[in-house]
């Protein structure tokens, strides 16, 4: 999906950057946010503001599920990866190694 263009200033003035939540609470709502949040070389800006309206409780549920199988998928494929190199490791050991 595209980003729109900044639309606020922050406190100091600056274009707020969207970004996208991933709590609990409020899974793929957009918000804009300073750029500097959390630079702890600066003063910290606290600017924030919602840019996407509340999820409906129906949409969170979904949403939070979707997000788990799509973490457990992850996870599969990762160790499915693993075992293939593992198995291609154990292939060329035998492959080149012989006595
Ligand atoms: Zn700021």
């Amino acid at each position: 999906m595209e980003m729109p263009e900044s639309l606020l200033l922050c406190y100091y003035g600056n274009p707020a950057k969207l970004n996208m939540s991933w709590s609990y609470d409020n899974p793929g709502r957009r918000f804009f946010g300073c750029k500097k949040f959390g630079n702890r070389f600066r003063k910290p800006c606290r600017f924030f503001s919602w840019f996407d309206p509340p999820l409906t409780p129906r949409s969170r549920v979904v949403l939070l599920r979707l997000l788990k199988k799509v973490r457990t998928l992850e996870d599969a494929r990762k160790r499915e990866r693993r075992t293939w190199f593992f198995v291609l490791v154990i292939v060329t050991v035998l492959l080149f190694f012989k006595p």
